[in-house]
């Protein structure tokens, strides 16, 4: 089988979030059982000094213009990746916007990814195109319109971000009409992009078991539950994984003292070493750690309100967070008004490696969670999680019996929160209990070997 996995994010390459993280990882994880390749968007601030020219151009033809576009390529980890660059598309600075918000031209930039996917598709005779997210669900109604001998899966990795733009997209790509109806690309009198996915696919998959059902109620459904109950038979929930060579504190160069989890003492004196460089109180007390885009959906509302009644108790608080928000101006008022409150603002992979390992429990408040990669990286750092027991949260942190697992709160309410806090706190102080419950995890396997074999087998599925 030959496959071409597309996203619009591939670490390290570029990266907004989980996706890119799972790009990376779960291609490397296929590529053991069967022909991977990749294509993602060459941006204007990635250096293409390191990639081979591909011998071949395209040419692109969408809405009566002429778009040019290059591929370049390079070989990672074992899997051949194509890079496309296209007017728009590469000229930016960020993915997909800056401070004044989105690119407004993101219908045009990522139409013509998808269309530049499909040339290549066809020059590299792949058998299945696996779709990711918004900007590759093109691909599935192009495929479909060209009748090519093509299998499409589309993975949903997070439902609230679906790619909607006015009407004149369509002329703009040169989409038919025929497909701008209730059950093709129409969301409410525009034009959206997952919709193309979720239609047009041949399967369907999202990143969580829990979440592929949790998306067909209003609640969770962002207005798409309806859309998606029509293709429920071709939904699949498999829960990501995460690349364990990479994230693995005995192998990994971000920290100063590598452990595993016969050498948990190690893991101490990363959180003093953190300490230090960053001026906090006393290593004696539990360290919460926070990683994360500064998002609606990572439960920063809860957060603010819960933070007086967080910060006033014996704990150190640390927050790494990313992206544009209005929640960032109140976390600095915390900041300024509590000394056991840290918070670093950008984003930073090897920091965030150095945050896991020093955090004694990483909190996940999500409102809604397709997945969360976050709580896997926090238990193989030896980390216990505290999330809110919703989407991918309920698949991979478990409490009780195995010994294994987090701290896990029903309602996302301050109430739920606080309580789940003092469990933590009592957790901190009960060393053997905390110790064994960071071992068993530390043991569990979050590599992504038991998801891609589920993915294999929906590849085999589709061209049988
Ligand atoms: P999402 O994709 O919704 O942002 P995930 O939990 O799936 O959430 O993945 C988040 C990924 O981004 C993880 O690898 C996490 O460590 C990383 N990350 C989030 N915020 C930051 C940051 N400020 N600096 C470095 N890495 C970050």
């Amino acid at each position: 089988m030959r496959i071409l996995f597309c996203a619009s994010e591939i670490f390290p390459f570029a990266k907004s979030g989980g996706l890119a993280d799972v790009s990376q990882a779960l291609p490397k994880a296929l590529s053991r059982d069967t022909q991977m390749m990749c294509v993602m968007p060459l941006y204007g601030f990635m250096d293409a000094t390191s990639l081979d020219a591909y011998g071949q151009t395209l040419e692109l033809k969408l809405g009566g213009i002429e778009y040019h576009v290059q591929i370049f390529t390079t070989v990672r980890q074992g899997v051949q990746i194509y890079f496309i660059k296209a007017p728009m598309l590469s000229t930016t600075e960020h993915l997909y916007g800056d401070s004044a918000g989105a690119y407004s031209n993101n219908d045009l930039r990522f139409g013509i990814f998808c269309a530049a996917i499909v040339e290549l598709a066809g020059i590299l005779e792949v058998d299945i195109c696996h779709l990711n997210d918004w900007h590759s669900a093109l691909v599935a109604l192009f495929v479909r319109e060209k009748n090519l001998q093509i299998k499409t899966i589309f993975t949903i990795h997070n439902l609230a971000y679906q790619g909607i733009f006015e009407p004149d997209t369509l002329e703009r790509l040169g989409i038919k009409r025929q497909y701008f109806h209730i059950n093709g690309l129409e969301f409410y009198g525009k034009v959206n992009f997952l919709k193309a996915g979720i239609a047009y696919s041949d399967a369907l998959t999202t990143v969580s078991p829990n979440y592929a059902k949790e998306i067909l109620t209003p609640e969770f459904g962002c207005g798409l539950e309806g859309f998606l109950n029509l293709h429920r038979e071709k939904i699949t929930g498999i829960l990501n994984g995460i690349d364990t060579d990479f994230f693995d504190p005995q192998n990994d160069s971000a920290l100063t003292y590598p452990y595993s989890a016969t050498n948990l003492k190690n893991k101490n004196k990363n959180k003093k070493e953190l300490y230090a460089r960053f001026g906090l109180g006393s290593t004696k007390l539990p360290l919460f750690v926070m990683i994360s885009r500064l998002a609606h959906q990572k439960g920063f509302d809860l957060m603010l309100e819960s933070l007086d009644a967080i910060l006033t108790q014996k704990l150190q608080l640390l927050l790494l967070v990313d992206g544009q928000s209005e929640y960032l101006k109140s976390l600095e008022d915390f900041a300024k008004k509590y000394k056991n409150f840290t918070l670093l603002f950008g984003y930073d992979e090897a920091l965030s490696h150095r945050v896991y390992a020093s955090g004694d429990f990483l909190l996940m408040p999500s409102l809604f969670e397709p997945c969360g990669l976050n709580q896997m990286i926090a238990m193989r750092y030896g980390t216990v999680p505290l999330v809110h027991d919703v989407g991918g949260l309920h698949d991979s942190v478990h409490q009780g019996t195995t010994g294994a697992g987090g701290i896990v709160f029903k309602k996302p309410s301050k109430k739920a929160l606080l309580l789940a806090f003092a469990r933590a706190l009592h957790l901190y102080a009960d060393k053997p209990l905390l110790e064994r419950i960071n071992i068993a995890n530390m043991q569990r396997d979050f590599s992504f070997a038991p998801g891609a074999q589920k993915y294999l087998k929906l590849y085999q599925k589709l061209l049988a």
